[in-house]
């Protein structure tokens, strides 16, 4: 009996939870389990973890004997489940940490450790393969968890929701988990190393848990293209909203300016900050997508389509460093392009999409960065704008998680150089 396949759901300390099928459970050993929950809450030193009796009372485990215990409990609980032919309730267990782990599956996304089985998560089906050896199942763990257990079969497709310089956003149902999804889909003509690389640099989404930045849920290569599946929002992106009153823009604004800061604060820039990236929901909320988190991602987008995008600050337009402060002139633009309705620069027609010839973006280098009007706007928001589009980068507001947390002198000594207030305190003072 204990050589049958098992589903162990990780109850994780913040009330959600991992699902891990286990497919042979005879040669299940005290450390593989440790080394999945490892997995899962990867900053916390797990030394044991529970599990409930008949009367709720928590019973650890520290041990291979206290394992098989654990197990022979549990097949006897769902024994009747079993003879009836019935789905089998999990086996829950409780890890005990030593210090407050960290978060990983925010989604709470069911995790098979069968790699590659895109139709069958089901734990009541067994795989005569499955009997190899349990390291092997908790190595693919990790590589599950950083792909989502997300996969093309899993996905129907409904409708295109718009199509950009890199692929086209559709708007998708995840069967396994009755999710609604928004799934990026780039053709990519590139090496399976690259497209490994790419996925790796992709991980680091995982761990972005920020209400103004958009939930990633995984990433898959088929053939020649990436998808990438986040959370949908059904409010779509600014892009569509043209001009919006100055009021609800302060409110928009204060969420723009927390996504980047939380970005900034994980040393992502966002590299490619425009209305089309900024989306709502009907919940009010405001989240940042398509940040550049890969460069390898980025340089294989680059390649394939040609342009120069005309929300980049003038130091990029020319080929100069890219920094915090190239974030913080994208900013400004966007919001003054939201303010007006129009693209601030009237020289520069933008078609469709934000990717334009170099030559017709040197007007953003050569000339003045333009103004608001005077007396449509309050001062304090024509301040902000015109703070954020200055042409020396460095005038640009900072923002205050560097100043709070970086100490080195050389960067205290470059913050006094700047003539901004903190990016933060900027919108703050707007919107009083
Ligand atoms: P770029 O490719 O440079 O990012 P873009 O932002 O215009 O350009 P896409 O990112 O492909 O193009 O997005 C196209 C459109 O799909 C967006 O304008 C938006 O309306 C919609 N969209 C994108 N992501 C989502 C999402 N998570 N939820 C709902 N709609 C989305
Ligand atoms: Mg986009």
């Amino acid at each position: 009996m204990e050589s049958q396949s098992l589903v162990i759901r990780i109850r994780v300390p913040d009330g959600g939870a991992v699902d891990w099928s286990v497919h042979s459970a005879s040669h299940l050993l005290f450390r593989d389990v440790l080394d999945v929950i490892g997995q899962v809450l990867p900053d916390a030193t797990t030394t044991a973890f529970e599990y409930e009796d008949e009367d709720g009372d928590r019973i650890t485990v520290r041990s291979d004997e206290e394992m098989k215990a654990m197990l022979s409990y549990y097949y006897s609980t769902v024994m009747e489940q079993q003879v009836n032919g019935q789905l089998t309730d999990p086996l829950q267990i409780y890890p005990r940490a030593c210090k407050p782990p960290g978060k990983r599956n925010i989604h709470g996304l069911k995790v098979n450790t069968r790699a590659g089985s895109s139709h069958n998560s089901s734990p009541a089906m067994s795989d005569p393969l499955a009997s190899n050896s349990l390291k092997k199942s908790s190595a693919e763990l990790k590589k599950i968890l950083a792909n989502g257990q997300m996969n093309e079969q899993d996905i129907r497709y409904q409708e295109l929701l718009g199509h950009g310089n890199g692929g086209s956003v559709y708007k998708a149902h995840h069967v396994p988990s009755g999710k609604i999804l928004a799934v990026k889909v780039i053709p990519l003509d590139i090496t399976l190393e690259l497209q490994r690389q790419i996925m790796s640099e992709l991980e680091i989404l995982y761990k972005c848990d920020s209400s103004y930045i958009i939930g990633f849920y995984g990433a898959f290569f088929v053939e020649n293209r990436i998808s990438i599946c986040t959370e949908f929002m059904d409010g779509g992106s600014l892009e569509v909203y043209r001009k919006i009153p100055e009021h609800v823009l302060g409110r928009i604004a204060m969420a723009v300016v927390k996504g980047l800061n939380y970005l900034w604060s994980l040393k992502i820039l966002h590299r490619d900050v425009k209305p089309s990236n900024m989306l709502v929901n009907t919940r009010g909320q405001v989240k940042l997508c398509d940040f550049g988190v890969s460069t390898q991602l980025v340089n294989s987008i680059a390649k394939t389509y040609v342009g120069t995008n005309a929300y980049m600050a003038p130091e990029r337009i020319s080929g100069e460093q890219y920094g915090i402060h190239s974030d913080v002139w994208s900013l400004g633009i966007s919001f003054m392009e939201l303010a007006l309705g129009r693209f601030p620069y009237p020289q520069i027609q933008k078609n469709q999409g934000s990717l334009m010839p170099l030559q017709l973006l040197q007007c953003i280098v050569d000339e003045d960065s333009p103004v608001l009007p005077v007396g449509e706007f309050s001062e304090s928001f024509i301040h902000f704008i015109t703070q954020c589009m200055r042409k020396q980068p460095k005038e640009r507001p900072a923002p205050e998680e560097l100043m709070m947390k970086q100490v080195s002198v050389v960067i205290l000594l470059s913050l006094v150089a700047f003539s901004g207030p903190p990016l933060y305190q900027a919108v703050q003072r707007w919107q009083c």
